[in-house]
Formats: C-alpha cells, structure tokens, sequence
C-alpha cells in the first residue's frame, strides 16, 4: 500500500472509532491531551472482550498459570531494583528553530511520512535522485514549506555531492530524504526536525517514568513512580504467590492492567500512548543446569520442529519456543491473520543486557509493520535484583531436586492498546455493495472475529409500531441479553440498522417479522431471520435453537 493509501486508510479508521464510539480523544473538550485516549461504548466491550480472552487463556484453562492485581505505585526502591530509576530513558532531541522534542530514534520513521518528504520522493520517481526537480522544488514548495532544511538551504552544494556519491548511496539502500540530509557522504547522518526540518540538538536520555508524591509532605523522600511495565509486580509478589498457593516451578503469574510512560512523541493514534494497558505473564521455569542435573540433558532446540507440549527436560531455549507458538496462536484466535503477522527475533546487539533472547511478534499496521508483544527470555535477573536491593531470599526451594535456586523467567509481555488497533485495522474494510434496487454503495464492515465484536447480536423488530412485532423481538432480547451482548434497535429501514451494526462489526443480527409471529402460516412461526455480516447471507433459525447456536459461535 502506498503511504498516501496507507494515511488515508488510518485517517478513516480513526474517523469511525469516534464516530461510533470505539476511541475518543482524552479531556477532548479542553481540547485533549497528547498521549491519552478513552475508549467509548463499544470500545470499552471490544477492550474487556479481549482482556477477558487473555485471561482465560492464560489462568483458567491453563493448571500452570495464576493470576495477580497489584497496585499501579510501588515502593520506589522497586524501579531502582528493576533499573528503571537509572536506564529507563529514552534519546531526546529538540530541534533549534520550532523548540519542539522529539524521539531521537524515531526521526527517520516520522520524516518519511511527513508531506514535505513525501512531495520531495514525488521529484524523484522510484528512488534515483532526479536533480533538475529537486533544485525546483527546492526553491520554489520547498522553501516555502521548510525553509529550515539544510537542502533547501543550499540546494546546489548537495546535488553536486549526491551525484559524485550516486553508487555509495545505492549500495547503503537509504532513502532520498537521509540522502539529502547528509551533509558529507562519509560523515554521519544530520537528522533534521520532522515538525520543521531545523536542526536538532544532540540526543539526551530522558526518564520516561511518570513522578508523584505519597502523602502530603512531597519532599524528595516521598517520591514514587506510576509503573512504567505491570511485570514488576509479579516479582515482587513472587514469593507470596508460592507461599500461598500449590504453584510448582515451571508455572506462571500474569497481570492485566495500567501502564503509564511519559513518551516523548506519542503517536500513530493510540500505538504509543502516555496512559495504557498491559497484559504480562512471567513464566518462571528451572535454571538449565538443575535440568541437566534432574533429567540428564536439556532438550537441544530444533528450530523448525513443532515443540510438543511441555517436557521435564526442557530448559529456556525451549520454553520460550514454546511461549512464542503460543502467543501467535492466540492472536490468531482473536482475528489477526498469520499473514499479517511477523516474528522478529531481536539481533543480539539490540537485546537488553540481562536477556538471552527477545522474539517481538509485530503487526502489519497501515503506517507501518511495528510491535505488538515482546517475549523476552530474562534469565533469574529481576528475581536475583530484588533478592539483592530487598535482601529477601527470592530462591526457590525444589522438592523433585531437592535444592534451591532462583529461577529463570520468559516474559511474554502485550499491549491492549496496540491490540485493539491492531484489530481495529484487521477488522476495517470499505466494499461496493448493490442494493435491492440495483444502486451501489459504499459498505463500511469491521469483520471483527465474532469472539472479539462488542455487540454480538443486533436485534430488531421490522417494524416499531406493530406491538406484537416489538414483544416478541424484546422476549428475544430478554432470552439472549443474559448470555451476550445484544443490541436492540427499532429505529429506520432494516437495511439501515444492518449497516449501523456493520459498522460496529456485529457478526449477526436477528429481524423479528411477520412469519415469526405466525400470520403467514404456522410453518415459519417461531423463527426469525438470522443475518451474516461477512457473507450478508440470510437464514431462517427457530428461536428456541439461538442460545446454543449463538453461543457456539460467539465462544
Ligand atoms: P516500544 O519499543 O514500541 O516503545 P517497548 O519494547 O518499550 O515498546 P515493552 O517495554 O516491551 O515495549 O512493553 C511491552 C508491550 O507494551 C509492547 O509490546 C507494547 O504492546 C506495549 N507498550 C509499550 N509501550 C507502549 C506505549 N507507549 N503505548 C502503548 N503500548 C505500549
């Protein structure tokens, strides 16, 4: 898709989320805040629908797996222990001429999507710098739109350089706008501002974790931290979880809940918010060497075979195989194609210090393929952290091998946020449909996996003035609305009620009419018209026969 398509495609997307209530702006009557986002009435059940089906899948069909709820400020002593008081930054820049701050790394991402680059790439078709329209824009849009950037500058000095570099530049694969800001074909890259094109200042750490004071005194004492990451918690929490249940190593403890990081540039809708949700499991497993020691070697990791289910000679290289196949099956049984789906195994300069291995699992999102769960495998350091800034023993104690240790953790790690969009733009399409009457329309559908959709059933009386038409569509209502959500709606022609409920990505919708009331004939009384939102496809079903049909499909 192009990036115009690709803008225009998240522009509709964010469109319909406010106008049907599935995202809105935070506070957006003071005119909003950057980085926070509410999710309305539909928003709120896709959200819990999906929480919900983690949870599940984690704790209740699962023996090895129990849940936590800690709290969203801890001790501040837990942030120095986990490294996040010290390390937990992120590159800064702020550019000389607009003021504004910017993520260091993300310069290069957010330049290729703004319109200035964009008309700059229109000079040059597929790449291949094309000096006679670059100087020409240079020196007429250019100018006008960004006059800070070092190209508009002096347009001639860097053409002349592009072209005694052309086959250096081919070879490194960069794009035309890293082309013309760099300065010097040897030197390094001089990033400009994606807001202005001015010049940035040299990259600082930034601590991203958000400041408040514990009681009323707020003197330096009384600092503490709105969690960055739910995980700590669980660390924290290790000990009395197995002290206070039947938990045996290898077994896990997950959390949904708040995170909060004070993003330099949030961006790209709800992706990277300020305020969001995070659904972590620490999946704490044997140290290799007490595996080699019980069962006489540690099952050797092959790549490309199926794992199986969970052995007693597995040690971490297997298990985080393991959690990754899991976490991509369970996407895809919330809606999100394998197709639209990658695995990136994370390349050992970019691994965080203490781990041994990170897969991120990353979502083909329409301004650009980027992350949507990290399962990292941490070895025993956040247990072994906490043992030394606590001075609480965070060892285990084994029966079967009778020793102890502190174990070793895989960390599987979401975001609902990046989820719900994710789904959100799975779930998007625009198709021509033709009506009855032979006309065209534009049909807007959010083919949201039935398990996943806000509102199950849509149900609906053909017509609200006919009183036995309404009872018995509200006796369908009353029989359902227990078992799932439904939505009951009089009001319009029935096409336009289905279209509403395409729109919100109802998988079925049920029209109470004249045959089910029996006036044509005993034959069809009782049964409603069942209508599919993919397939548009239209079936007669007994009432009586819905609970379990629905219920089949929605589960
Ligand atoms: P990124 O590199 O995109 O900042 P990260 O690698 O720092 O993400 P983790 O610390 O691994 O993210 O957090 C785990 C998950 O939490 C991420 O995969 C993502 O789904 C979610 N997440 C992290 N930061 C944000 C954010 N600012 N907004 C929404 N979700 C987030």
């Amino acid at each position: 898709m192009s990036t115009q398509a690709s803008t225009a495609r998240m522009e509709k997307i964010v469109s319909l989320c406010k106008r049907r209530g599935f995202i809105f702006q935070s506070s957006e009557i003071y005119g909003g805040l950057n980085g926070f986002w509410d999710y309305g009435p539909l928003g709120a059940e896709l959200k819990r629908n999906v929480k919900e089906l983690w949870w599940k899948s984690m704790t209740r069909l699962r023996d090895d797996i129990v849940g936590l709820e800690a709290t969203i400020i801890m001790h501040p002593k837990v942030w120095q222990a986990s490294g996040h008081v010290d390390t937990f930054s992120d590159p800064m820049s702020t550019c000389r001429a607009c003021k504004k701050l910017v993520r260091s790394d993300q310069v290069w991402d957010m330049l290729e999507t703004t319109p200035w680059a964009q008309a700059v790439r229109e000079t040059s078709p597929e790449g291949k710098p094309n000096p006679e329209a670059l100087l020409k824009w240079a020196k007429g849009k250019g100018l006008r739109a960004v006059p800070n950037f070092v190209f508009v500058k002096d347009p001639e000095a860097f053409l002349a350089r592009v072209a005694a570099h052309t086959g250096e530049w081919d070879a490194q694969g960069q794009s035309l706008i890293q082309i013309l800001c760099t300065a010097d074909a040897a030197g390094p890259l001089s990033m400009p501002c994606p807001h202005c094109a001015g010049e940035l200042t040299e990259p600082r750490p930034f601590n991203l974790m958000f400041k408040t004071y514990v009681g009323p005194a707020a003197t330096e004492e009384d600092i503490a931290y709105l969690r960055p990451e739910t995980a700590q918690a669980i660390f924290v929490q290790f000990k009395n979880v197995v002290d206070s249940t039947r938990v045996k190593v290898p077994f896990g403890i997950c959390q949904i809940g708040k995170a909060f990081r004070n993003e330099v540039t949030p961006r790209n809708f709800t992706f990277r918010s300020r305020e969001f949700e995070q659904m972590e499991l620490e999946f704490f497993i044997k140290p290799d060497d007490v595996v080699q020691a019980q069962t006489g070697a540690v099952a050797a990791l092959a790549p490309d075979a199926p794992h199986g289910e969970p052995q007693p000679n597995w040690g971490w290289e297997l298990w985080h195989k393991y959690w990754v196949e899991e976490r991509f099956r369970w996407y895809e049984s919330v809606g999100l194609k394998r197709s639209s789906l990658e695995e990136y195994w994370q390349k050992p300069d970019e691994l965080a210090h203490y781990a041994r291995a990170t897969v991120d699992i990353l979502y083909k999102f329409p301004f650009g393929t980027q992350e949507l769960e990290g399962i990292a495998a941490r070895s025993n350091f956040d247990l072994t952290q906490h043992q030394t800034h606590s001075g609480k023993s965070m060892e285990y104690f084994d029966q079967e091998a009778n020793l102890r240790y502190v174990p070793h953790v895989i960390e599987p790690s979401a975001g609902v946020d990046r989820l719900i969009l994710a789904l959100l733009c799975e779930a998007f399409e625009e198709e021509e449909v033709t009506d009855e009457k032979g006309q065209t329309e534009t049909r807007t559908v959010l083919r949201f996996h039935p398990r996943v959709a806000p509102v199950k059933v849509g149900i609906f009386p053909l017509l609200k003035n006919k009183p036995d038409l309404v009872q018995k569509a509200i006796e369908v209502r009353d029989m359902l609305r227990p078992l799932m959500n439904v939505f009951y709606d009089d009001g319009g022609a029935i096409g336009r009620r289905y279209r509403r409920q395409d729109e919100a990505g109802t998988p079925f919708c049920l029209t109470i009419d004249f045959d089910t009331i029996g006036e044509n004939g005993p034959e069809k009384e009782g049964t409603v018209t069942l209508r599919h939102r993919d397939s548009m496809t239209q079936e007669r079903v007994r009432i009586a026969d819905l609970p379990a049909l629905l219920l089949g499909k929605i589960s």
